[in-house]
């Protein structure tokens, strides 16, 4: 077992989650960085809360995140705290800049004045490439970013290589593509769809409305891309890996699986709804993996087949239990 300590931003989220419950299998003494609500976002980690220590601080605050890394002296810092909607980056973009941009600005300043030693992780996305000149991207792929928070992101991803090259901090960046679970939002496109699924069955919905099913996106399950996070802080050198499946799979593909997971033919129900319509990306968004599977031995534990299936099970299970 491990005796290390890591301090994960953004714990409250679908991927800190994860990589709590990860390091806590590791034996890893876990601080996690949460903001103050005045309701509290703690579904997602409220069955192993008395397992880590939860300090209160915010990305928009400098001294809230220097005296959280003074507390905890991580030897891990995971940072994987945004503005993660991309729609919402469209109606607060600066808000959207100062979490995900500036905010890890703070965060590796803090770093570099408290804990120089200690190594970072930097949740980078496939947002950072917009629209490619390639497929499937690699981490020499330029950045063409065409969303405020991809933009935010990719001002992240090169303050994170810039502290490395400049103050040898151990700063890595995950480029993550798409990567979905139980613990997603309900308002991404996979999730709508296995919880569609799982309402149709139990006779709670009789109608889906998609936009574009011939949108193809690289879909991988959350718990194989926090092992991946995981791993990248875990070697001698630190270095930028693009996380993904490898594979596009189309919407149309997602909704037919979906449905037949609970015995039902999806055109019986699914409608395509001009409003949701966004016309198919001329180069798609797809990682190569080559890098992290020939360097790490990293790749993904669970085919789309496979995270489809159990987002269904789990979403009709929810809705069972629901009283
Ligand atoms: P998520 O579920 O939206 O979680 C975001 C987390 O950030 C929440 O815990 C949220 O806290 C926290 N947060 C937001 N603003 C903050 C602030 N100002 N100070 C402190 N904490 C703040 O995101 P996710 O899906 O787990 O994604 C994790 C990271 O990977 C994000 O950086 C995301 O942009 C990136 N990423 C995700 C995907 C994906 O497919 N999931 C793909 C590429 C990149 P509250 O609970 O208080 O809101």
């Amino acid at each position: 077992m491990s005796s290390k300590s890591a301090l994960i931003t953004g714990i409250t989220g679908q991927d800190g989650s994860y990589l709590a419950e990860l390091l806590l299998t590791k034996g890893y003494q876990v601080f996690g960085l949460v903001r103050r609500s005045s309701s509290g976002n703690s579904s997602r980690i409220s069955h192993f809360s008395d397992d880590i220590k939860i300090l209160s601080g915010d990305l928009l605050d400098q001294c809230s995140l220097m005296d959280a890394i003074i507390e905890a002296q991580p030897d891990e810092i995971y940072n994987l705290a945004s503005q993660s909607y991309i729609p919402t980056s469209w109606t607060q973009p600066s808000l959207t800049a100062e979490y995900t941009a500036l905010g890890v600005s703070r965060l590796l300043e803090s770093i570099r004045r408290c804990k120089p030693d200690a190594k970072f992780y930097q949740a980078s996305s496939s947002e950072v490439f917009g629209q490619p000149d390639e497929s499937p991207q690699t981490e020499r792929t330029a950045f063409r970013p065409r969303n405020p928070y991809g933009v935010a992101k990719a001002y992240a991803h090169w303050m994170s290589v810039n502290y490395r090259q400049q103050y040898n901090l151990y700063t890595c960046c995950g480029i993550t593509y798409t990567h979905e679970s139980p613990r997603r939002g309900a308002e991404f496109v996979f999730r709508k769809i296995t919880r569609a699924a799982a309402l149709v069955k139990l006779g709670l919905l009789n109608e889906l409305k998609l936009g574009n099913l011939d949108a193809k996106r690289d879909w991988c399950y959350a718990k194989d891309a926090v092992y991946a996070m995981w791993l990248m802080l875990q070697q001698q050198e630190a270095d930028d890996y693009i996380i993904a499946s490898g594979e596009t799979h189309s919407v149309r593909e997602l909704v037919e699986c979906a449905f037949s997971c609970v015995n039902l033919n999806w055109e019986d129900y699914v409608s395509v709804d001009p409003a949701f319509y966004r016309p198919d990306e001329p180069v798609q968004l797809m990682g190569c993996i080559d890098k992290i599977r020939n360097q790490l031995g990293w790749q993904p534990q669970h085919s789309f087949q496979e995270l489809v299936e159990l987002m269904v099970e789990h979403d009709l299970k929810a809705l069972q239990d629901q009283p």
